[in-house]
Order: C-alpha cells, then structure tokens, then sequence
C-alpha cells in the first residue's frame, strides 16, 4: 500500500475504502468544479472513474481550472485533466469489471480513469451504460444536460451527487430516486425579463437603463433594420393591455428612428442622435400628461446638448426610489449632485490613476464618450454596411456606447449612474467564477459520495455555501421527492430494442396493451393511453397514424425514451428507455418476464391536476419535429428557492446551478 492510500484506509477503515477503490463512479463534466473534483476523487483513493466532457479548454478557464495549462488550449478538457489527474496517484488502478478482491484492492496502486471528449447526450449513454456506474457526481453548467443526467439516472435507479457554483454561492446536493427530490422536483424560474414600456417609457432602476441602451437604442442605430419585429413587438403589448397612446407614441419614435439612423455617420449625426431620444423623446413623453398621473412615477428632464458640453448643466435629483445599488448611500443625500461641480479636477485626475473602469463617469463624460463611440461604430457601419453590429461586452465600442447611453438616461430620469466596471457586468450578465468555491463545493461532493458509497444517507445532507462571512456553510436534510414531479415519479422499464424494426404499433399493442397489461381500466373501458418522446406526442386515442412507423421513423432511438401516460390520470407514467438489443435476440425488443407494478398516482394530485400530467400537457403536436433549442435558457444562470428541512431558521435557502462557462475573468 502506498503511504498515502495508509492514510486514506486509516481514515475510512476498510470497509469505507474498499468501496472507494472498487466503485465506478461517473463525473460528467470537467470544467470548474470538474476539475477540483476530478483532483480530490484521486487524492482520496478512487480507483475507477470515467470522466465526460464535450468541452474544449479556452484561455479563460486557466485561472480556476489548474489541471489545464497554456499549452493545453483548444484540446480536450476531459482527456487533458485525466492525463494530468493520474499523476496524483500512478499506477494502474483496480482492474474495472474485475473481481477486485481485498488483498487486490490494498495492493493495486494507482487509479483507473477513463476519459471521453463527448457529449453525455450521446446515443451510447444509454440507461444500460449508466447503470454501469455506483454513483454519477454532476459537474455540469447548463440545465439541459443537468435535466438529461437526472432523469438518466432516475431511470436507471443510480445516486446522483448535482452541485454548482455562482459567484461566492454553491450547493451540493445527493439525489436517488424513491429516497429525495430529483433535479426536477424543484421549479426552475423563468429568467427575468421587463416589459415593453418600462424600458423604453418608464425606467426607473438602472438595468431598465443599461437594457435600453443594449437591446433597443444600439439595435436600433446600428443592428439590423427591424421595423416589422418592432411592430408586432408593439402591438402584442397593446393587447397585453399597455397604454394605447403610449404604444402609439413609441410607435411615432420608433419611425423617427429610421431617419437619425440614415444621417449618423454625418459629422454632426452623434449630436442628432443625442437630441432625438434624450430631448425631442423625452418632452414628447412629458407632454403626454396622464402618463405621468401614474402614482409613483417621476418625470424624466431633458438633456441639453450644449449646455452639458459647456460643463453648465444641472442633472435632476437621484430619486430614492431608483436608489438600491452600491451607490445609493451616496446619491441619497440631501443635496442633488451637480456633476460638473462635483468633479473638481483633481478628483477626476486621481480617481483616474486608480482603476480606470471604476471611475464614476460625470454627466460631461457620458456625453462626450457617447459622441466618441457614436463615431468609431457609425465608421464601422459605413466600412461594412451589410454587417450589422451586435452588442459585445468585450467590444469596447459596444461597451462605451451602451455606458454613456444608459447613463445619460438615468440623468434624465433621475435614476443613479453606473461605472463602465458596472455596466459591464450587467450588460453582460456576468457572474465571476471563483476558484475557491469550486474547491469547497469539490471537497463536498466527495464527503457525500462517500456517504453514499456507505450507504449512509443519515449523513448525507445537502450542503450550502453562501456569501455570509458568520455562517458560510449550511447543511440541510434531503427532502422527499415531489409527488407530481414529472421525471422522478415515473416508473422507467429499459427496452432494450431495434428501433429500426420495432413499430409503435407493436410497441402500443403487445409492450404497453400486453405486456404491462394496460388495457381496460376500473370500469371495464377501454383504457386511453398517450405515446410520447420527450414532448413529442406520437400517439393518442385519436391519433393512430404512427403506428405503422419504426420507432427510428419517429426519431426515437437509443438513448432517447418512450413515455406512456394513462389518460384518465389514474396511474403513474411508465417510460421505456431504450437500449441496445442484443444481437442474438430473435424479437426486435426484449422485455423481464414480469411487468412492474405502477403505482397510482396521489389522490389529490388527481383532483388537482387531472391528466395528462404537468410535464407534457399542452406541449403536445404532432411527431416528427425538431426538438426544441433551449441551448440560450439553459446557459443563463439558475436560481431557485428552495425550502430547508429541520425548522431552521434560515428560511430560504438559494439553490444555485452555475453557468461557469459564461463567465469571464475580471
Ligand atoms: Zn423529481
């Protein structure tokens, strides 16, 4: 035994560390906290792993991702942190599949890792392959591929360790089918968006500014022309019941948007630009008087161009309702903020010398850096008129004219201003990625994965890390699967089957009418049954004409699942995963001589939410279709609220799932 696999077994005892050596353990990711977990998992004495990852290394991983190194850039994160990972413990490792028998697993030096550059949505990764595995740690950053592990691993009944990181937030949590809630169990928000009118009418916080400036003034000046997204945009608005004058009235600013656009790379275009939405708009929407009746509103004071050049104008007050930032101690002060007077020189020339993006920007420097970008990006649409240009947080460009726009509205509406550091990091949605908590979070999902190996789940309870310097860490029991949870409380039969021979008829027919015997219900009818894939629908009582189709027609092969929900609501979904067949079989699918037996489904769920049950209902449309793209939703950040157990009283407790990728290094 080596020195260091002593002190392991010591620590563990042998039972702990027999386990240690000999599980199959799956980590699915290897970026932030993959790596520092992949490093602990060898450090400890884990003998057989398999790591997947589809990602390729980039410079921006090197400052948190420490088994990567210049020279690995464009290479394969999995492949290239295995290589480095298996120093930490040399030798062959245990013997996978192999008897692994105790003289063995103290002896065997070394750890097994097997690594693929690839996507865990792969037809291959099918529920046989996973259940291949004691346990699958997930190390992911977007919540598609983390839905597709958990109900992976819900169908083929293995524990799931799920963890992210956000900033100084992080969470571990331990998964197992029938025992917890699943990934699924808890609702994920909606990413926040703000209506219509509030960003182009009535900002009042200063993301309702930095919006506007990002996603409609700068489209407007210098993205694609689109008048007619624009419209329907604001008429869907109309019919959601915003004010008709107003939408009239942006209808009116949107046409004079047309006319700026064609004359901004005149010498004075930038100034004319500047008198169109920050004076003519704004004493447009003052005029309009029962919009500012609205309790709680306040009136936006226009801008004037030469007056603020010539370093005379006086910014309105910073309203105390707009005031919730960093800034807002300071801004909520007595006296209303004269810019030019509030930046003597040598202010400006120190805070200068400092970090250059953290300077506050006076109502003078908004506008000139508002002149100076309005040139160098109307240079850059005359250089290539048929490239339109996009928002870039890293374009500085892009930046400089989203920052002295958003600025200069919140002046006019009396809403605080931002620094370009600022701007940048909401513009950009960017959460910094900190290595320190990938490494907590990492240390945390091996101390559960090696209560789970134990057995123990007494112990296994879910881990949070929060920016609360008293008490960063907290730990809460699991919590019990939600009883109309949509993934966790299916019951799942892996079909191993030929997708090319096997027809849905068949499959409706002889596995779902025959075998798991779901043909008349309590009442002696005819039980209705739905088929779908995911949210396909591809059968239903009216609906037959799939029945002749291979299920391959259908699009469903290995790796993707074949749900079958009663349509009176009565009992619990069946989901078929498919799997290879082996190729002695004789039949195009293989199913144990003995059906399950599904459970009916709560009472009250019944009486609550009649079926088909939530995941499904009102997603239904005719097979084949494309799946859906929900890459852009999956890479925003998550964060749900979830509820504590123990009647502590911390009583809402952030889950965060991370977007490590997204973020950049500041
Ligand atoms: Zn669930």
């Amino acid at each position: 035994m080596s020195e260091r696999a002593t002190y392991a077994y010591g620590l563990l005892g042998p039972e702990a560390y027999r386990r240690v050596r000999t599980a199959k353990i799956l980590v699915v990711g290897a970026g932030g906290i993959g790596c520092e977990l992949l490093k602990n998992l060898v450090l400890v004495g884990f003998g057989n792993i398999q790591i997947i990852d589809l990602d390729t290394i980039d410079l921006s991983n090197l400052n948190r991702q420490f088994l990567f190194r210049k020279a690995d850039i464009k290479k394969s994160k999995a492949l290239v942190a295995a290589a480095f990972a298996k120093h930490f413990n040399p030798g062959p490792g245990p013997v996978p599949g192999g008897d692994n028998v105790e003289e063995d697993v103290l002896k065997i030096k070394g750890v097994h890792i097997d690594a693929r550059h690839g996507n865990i949505k792969e037809e291959e990764n099918d529920v046989q392959w996973m259940q291949g595995f004691d346990l699958v740690l997930s190390a992911l950053d977007n919540l598609d591929a983390r839905r597709h592990v958990n109900r992976l691993c819900c169908s083929a009944g293995v524990p799931l360790i799920e963890s992210g990181t956000q900033g100084y937030l992080g969470q571990v949590t331990p998964m197992q089918k029938g025992r917890t809630e699943c990934f699924d169990c808890m609702a994920k928000p909606v990413p926040k968006t703000f209506p219509v009118c509030t960003i182009r009418a009535t900002p009042s916080e200063p993301i309702h500014c930095i919006v506007w400036g990002k996603s409609y003034l700068f489209g407007k000046l210098f993205g694609e022309d689109d008048e007619d997204s624009d419209d329907t945009e604001l008429e869907k608005a109309k019919a959601d019941g915003e004010d008709a004058d107003e939408i009239d009235n942006l209808k009116k600013e949107a046409a004079a948007f047309r006319e700026v656009r064609q004359k901004i790379s005149e010498t004075d275009g930038a100034k004319r630009v500047f008198e169109k939405v920050f004076s003519d708009d704004i004493k447009r929407l003052l005029s309009m008087e029962d919009m500012w009746k609205v309790e709680g509103r306040v009136k936006p004071v226009p801008l004037d161009y030469e007056t603020i050049l010539a370093g005379n104008f006086t910014a309105p007050h910073v309203r105390v309702a707009a005031v919730n930032g960093t800034k807002a101690s300071k801004e909520n002060g007595a006296a209303p903020p004269k810019p030019e007077e509030s930046k003597a020189p040598a202010d400006v020339a120190r805070s200068a010398v400092g970090l250059k993006d953290q300077r506050e920007l006076s109502v003078k420097d908004n506008l000139e850096l508002f002149i100076d970008s309005c040139n160098r990006l109307s240079a850059r649409a005359v250089a290539h008129p048929n490239i339109p240009l996009s928002f870039d947080k890293d374009d500085d460009d892009t930046l400089d004219f989203v920052l002295a726009t958003a600025n200069l509205r919140a002046i006019a509406y009396g809403i605080p201003t931002k620094t370009r550091f600022e701007v940048k990091q909401m513009a950009g949605n960017i959460i910094p990625a900190i290595a320190t908590t990938n490494a907590i979070i990492a240390g945390f999902i091996v101390m559960r994965a090696i209560n789970i190996l134990n057995n123990d789940w007494t112990k296994c309870t879910n881990v949070f890390l929060k920016a609360d310097p008293a008490r960063p860490l907290r730990s809460y029991g699991t919590q019990p699967p939600e009883p109309s949870c949509g993934v966790c409380q299916d019951v799942y039969v892996p079909l191993p089957c030929d997708p090319s021979k096997l027809t849905l008829g068949t499959f409706v027919n002889e596995i779902v009418r025959g075998w798991l015997g779901w043909k008349t219900n309590d009442e002696g009818e005819d039980m209705e049954i739905s088929v779908y894939e995911d949210k396909r629908l591809l059968a239903d009582p009216d609906y037959e004409d799939n029945f002749e189709k291979p299920l391959e027609a259908l699009g469903v092969k290995r790796g993707k699942m074949l749900t079958v929900v009663d349509d009176d609501g009565v009992f619990a979904n069946v989901a078929f995963p498919l799997c290879k067949l082996p190729e002695t079989s004789e039949k195009p699918y293989q199913l144990p001589e003995k059906a399950p037996e599904v459970p009916k489904k709560p009472v009250q769920q019944k009486e609550t939410s009649p079926s088909p049950p939530p995941q499904i209902v009102g997603q239904k449309r005719p097979a084949p279709e494309d799946e859906q793209d929900d890459e852009t939703a999956s890479k925003r950040a998550k964060i749900m609220d979830g509820i504590p157990a123990g009647g502590n009283d911390q009583a809402n407790v952030q889950l965060v799932y991370d977007s490590d990728d997204d973020i950049e290094i500041l």
